[in-house]
């Protein structure tokens, strides 16, 4: 039986807990989905996720306007990427898509979001270029103002949803200072002419992703996302938001992982008795449920920080992302090693959770950019007192 009892902990409102039991439920019922197209089970995910109401806390609800609950966010993609990695993904990704047309957008870009939240459009956020993944202020695309319009020029690149997303969130150089100052943000409908999915790129756990080409895009000036120049705080606002999430999606991982783990540990017998019986096997268990709690920790702190009114949690949310992706990647290590051959078999849950985990350690900030974050923090803090 997976461990519920964290939500119990004070960092939960009652409407998180019962959100959570039901989710997990419904999990049971409607996941996994099949992978073998990842493209149809992305949308079918996004369509499912939308019909049963899943979707809701990815964006702002237009008709009623409230904060992002971050927490509600972490909850659910730990819930889902507990059951399916996939099915995080395809919710991930509505929220991030959209993340800044909910914090900055009008009212009439905000209309996207009644459709991204009931599963009947599909988002992406377009930040990262080739020459420009970690050092993101350096990016080339450019975005030029002709008339009423912008035309947009340049490639991007590792664009999650790219190839099957409906709209993109495109960041683009606008030149009102030099470096990150100089970068704007833009709402480009998928079908926008000139922009093109240039390659597919396949990675070890297979999800949609795409480099895009940008070819004399022309989009009015009202799809435009906050004022010019603000497309890099707006970007790292929305980062702020969803970094803690990613850390929620390698805890769910974890989970999956520990669980699938202690069963096997009391189902198999060596050498006359379970392997639970092993003293050392109870030593990686014990290490196991400890950076489970520990990051579950980080995590609700950061949601709960934010949910609280904190305008930034740069410092909690890296921490929380930091630490819960690292020790994910080595609670799924040790899961493979006690399921022994069975942990590397193509098709296993905890193979797949080996191959799932990789990635959140490199996107949305790599793990050594969360320490640079994490060490500027704590530098400025020291030189205030
Ligand atoms: C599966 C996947 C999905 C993605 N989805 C999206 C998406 O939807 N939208 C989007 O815009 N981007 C997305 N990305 C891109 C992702 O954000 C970038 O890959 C990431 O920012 C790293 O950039 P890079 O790949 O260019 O690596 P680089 O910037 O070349 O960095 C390589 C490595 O250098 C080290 N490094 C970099 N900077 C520092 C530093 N300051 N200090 C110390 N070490 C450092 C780190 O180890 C880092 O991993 C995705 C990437 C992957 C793999």
């Amino acid at each position: 039986m997976p461990d519920r009892s964290f939500l119990d902990w004070p960092f939960f409102e009652p409407r998180h807990r019962e959100w959570a039991e039901k989710l997990d439920a419904w999990c049971a019922q409607n996941l996994p989905a099949d992978h073998h197209d990842v493209d149809a089970a992305c949308r079918s995910l996004v369509d499912l996720l939308g019909r049963d109401g899943w979707l809701k806390p990815t964006a702002v609800d237009a008709a009623n306007p409230a904060p992002l609950d971050v927490r509600m966010l972490c909850i659910t993609r730990e819930t889902l990427a507990r059951h399916d990695g996939l099915a995080d993904f395809a919710f991930a990704m509505q929220g991030l898509g959209t993340g800044a047309i909910s914090l900055f957008g009008t009212d009439g870009q905000k209309r996207w979001l009644e459709k991204t939240r009931a599963g009947k459009a599909i988002s992406a956020f377009a930040l990262s270029e080739p020459r420009s993944g970690s050092d993101v202020a350096n990016m080339d695309m450019t975005a030029t103002k002709d008339g009423d319009s912008y035309v947009l020029d340049g490639e991007k690149t590792w664009i999650s949803n790219g190839g099957i997303a409906d709209l993109y969130v495109v960041f683009a150089r606008t030149g009102e200072a030099p470096g990150a100052k100089g970068i704007s943000a833009f709402l480009v409908p998928a079908d926008a002419k000139g922009l093109e999915v240039a390659e597919r790129l396949e990675v070890i756990a297979p999800h949609p992703l795409a480099r895009l080409s940008f070819e004399g895009v022309r989009v009015p000036a009202s799809a435009m996302i906050g004022r010019p120049g603000e497309g890099f705080k707006i970007a790292m606002s929305v980062l702020d938001v969803f970094r803690s999430t990613v850390g929620a999606a390698a805890l769910g991982f974890a989970r999956r992982a520990f669980d699938e783990s202690v069963k096997r540990a009391g189902e198999r017998k060596l050498f006359g008795a379970p392997l639970a019986e092993l003293q050392m096997v109870q030593g990686h268990l014990a290490e196991m449920a400890l950076d489970i709690d520990a990051a579950a920790l980080l995590i609700y702190r950061a949601a709960w920080t934010k949910d609280s009114g904190a305008a930034r949690v740069t410092r909690e949310a890296a921490m929380a992302k930091l630490f819960a992706t690292d020790k994910a990647q080595e609670v799924i290590d040790k899961a493979v090693q006690l399921h022994g051959g069975d942990g590397v078999r193509k098709g296993h849950i905890v193979e797949s959770l080996y191959r799932e985990i990789r990635a959140l350690r490199i996107y949305e900030g790599a793990s050594d950019v969360q320490k640079v974050v994490i060490a500027r923090q704590v530098l400025a803090d020291v030189q205030k007192t």
